[in-house]
């Protein structure tokens, strides 16, 4: 059965009932529909005991079989609830581009899923839709600043704030704006990026409140001045009317899974160009409500757990208390060197030497202060004799782990019992939690401590305009904050094809991009793009309507 035919069979249950069981009071819930509400946060008692603690799941590094973090983080929310804890999970939403394109939603798969999946995977509650208007509100307002005199003195050539769309479009990835004569504007060359790399999306899920909201979205620089002084959206004066189109959408979604597990779904930032976790105001609610809150970083732990573990965890109070790293046996051996055609044939060899891959996550994870779980997440394919041999290879090198059935059995089911009982263990360890880097150590620097402490990059090499972008990061005072880096999920290089742990590699990092709202400074390495294309077979092609109007083949 597809994800979406057991979705469609699953009983479903009226959104009060969920927000009752998790303790949120009626006056907190606005209803969109049955089964999907938003939570006002500021409409919440606090509760004794809490903030709940923070479970953060990420990944070995990704490959086209496929891991299973989402699947996993709902699968291990339902088994904490089976085992008797007060659970709440928090997650990224989904963007349509990605869902039109590649076939994988992001709302789990199998019995591990967020409900309704389909909702949850298109229109959902708006949020995209505010985030989107909101980013494109103030491109309009500075092309109109431009056109009505220029009072800011805005040079149209160095507008660093781009339109957005939630589609995966290579055709508007270089617009020319503004042509058409004096009254249409003023021609300049522009384009789009998708909406889950803009940093209003990036602002929106790390505001802690309305107020912060506003603050941020008014430090934007949305581009510099003929005298190349930068040029905030305070400036413009406009980011209240933001904050407005935003207010509804920065409150937190709630869903419930499968097994009836309350979820937030809030937030949606890309893990390689942006900082790839749901919203602060998600993981704070959650922990107002929950003893344990699951939550999961993008793609690997090399970029979503660094991320959240140097920005995510400077930007609020959400350090995590344990971390799951998701491994599959296909993805290890992946990384060991076989053909994804080949996966499901045991090979040993190539099974051990994809573990240098895993090693490397689990290494990085306790440079933050962290003894990682690994959670094994079963295929139908996997032998036994293959997840035994890794579970011994785990207890070898010292790391906790289990096998998890969460796909196939659901979490309301046995399948994730094991690894609900590993993460309380964790829970229960102390943390010496730190990041990676101090802020007062300059921009270069830090990116060169990411690379090599992480990547296990030998160099980092920086490009002309890149270099040229580091002086001006330095003239304007930004060089205390945090780098966000956007590298290739598929390597620890930033060439995806070199699988497994490489060596001996330098890291090219071609631009800068301060995003002085959000508060990082995004260090673009290799090919990675803000605006993704559709593949020449778009997932879009196998989707319809039945009689009924329900979704077919989405996923
Ligand atoms: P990620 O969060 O790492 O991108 P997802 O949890 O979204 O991964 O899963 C990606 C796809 O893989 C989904 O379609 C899901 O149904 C499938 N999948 C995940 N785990 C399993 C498993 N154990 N067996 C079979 N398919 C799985």
């Amino acid at each position: 059965m597809s994800d979406l035919e057991i979705a469609r069979r699953a009983a479903i249950r009226p959104i009060e009932e969920i927000a009752d069981a998790a303790g949120v009071p009626r006056d907190a819930l606005e209803p969109y529909g049955r089964y999907k509400a938003k939570i006002d946060p500021t409409r919440l008692a606090d509760r004794p005991g809490r903030p709940g603690r923070v479970v953060l799941v990420s990944a070995m590094s990704p490959t086209p079989a496929g891991e299973g973090k989402s699947t996993c983080t709902v699968g291990l929310a339902d088994s904490l609830a089976r085992a008797g804890q007060h659970v709440m999970i928090a997650l990224r939403e989904p963007s349509l581009g990605p869902v039109l394109g590649m076939k994988g939603g992001a709302a789990g798969g199998g019995y591990s899923q967020v409900l309704p999946m389909d909702e949850i995977n298109l229109h959902f509650t708006g949020d995209f839709h505010a985030i989107t208007s909101a980013n494109n509100a103030l491109a309009a307002l500075v092309d109109n600043s431009i056109h009505q005199g220029n009072p800011l003195n805005i040079d149209p050539r160095r507008v660093a704030f781009r339109r957005v769309l939630d589609m995966n479009d290579r055709s508007l990835r270089s617009v020319v704006v503004g042509l058409g004569g004096p009254a249409e504007g003023t021609p300049r060359q522009d384009g789009f990026d998708i909406t889950a790399a803009s940093e209003i999306m990036a602002v929106f899920c790390l505001a802690t409140d309305l107020a912060d909201l506003r603050e941020r979205l008014s430090r934007i620089t949305f581009g510099y001045s003929y005298d190349r002084k930068p040029l905030t959206v305070a400036q413009l004066g406009v980011e209240g009317a933001l904050t407005l189109l935003l207010k509804d959408a920065f409150k937190p979604n709630l869903v419930q899974t499968i097994a009836g597990t309350p979820a937030l779904v809030h937030g949606g930032p890309f893990a390689n160009i942006a900082h790839g976790c749901n919203s602060v105001v998600a993981t704070q609610t959650a922990r107002r409500l929950a003893d344990i809150v699951v939550t999961e970083a993008g793609f690997g732990a090399d970029l979503g757990a660094e991320k959240f573990l140097d920005i995510k965890a400077r930007a609020a109070d959400v350090a995590p208390d344990a971390v799951v790293i998701v491994a599959t046996i296909r993805a290890l051996k992946m990384h060991g060197g076989v053909d994804k055609a080949d996966l499901a044939e045991p090979n040993a060899a190539a099974l051990e030497a994809g573990t240098a891959n895993l090693l490397r996550h689990v290494r990085n994870v306790e440079k933050f202060g962290y003894s990682p779980v690994v959670a094994i997440n079963r295929f139908a394919t996997d032998s036994g004799a293959e997840l035994d041999w890794l579970l011994g290879w785990c207890a070898s090198q010292g790391v906790a782990a289990a096998v998890a059935d969460v796909w196939g059995q659901g979490g309301g089911g046995p399948g994730g019992d094991a690894l609900a009982a590993a993460v309380l263990a964790a829970l229960d360890r102390p943390v010496d939690f730190h990041h990676l880097y101090p802020l007062e150590q300059p921009v270069e620097v830090k990116i060169r401590t990411i690379v090599q402490e992480v990547y296990g990059a030998d160099n980092v090499d920086f490009s002309v305009p890149a270099l040229r972008r580091l002086a001006e990061i330095e003239a304007n005072g930004w060089s205390g904050l945090p780098v966000c880096m956007a590298k290739t999920q598929y390597s620890f290089s930033d060439d995806a094809t070199r699988l497994g742990a490489p060596s001996g590699f330098t890291v090219h990092v071609r631009d800068l991009i301060p995003r002085t709202g959000a508060g990082f400074i995004i260090a673009l390495t290799g090919a990675i793009m803000t605006m993704p294309g559709l593949p020449k077979v778009p997932g879009a092609l196998g989707m319809d309507v039945d009689a009924d109007g329900n979704a077919v083949g989405l996923f």
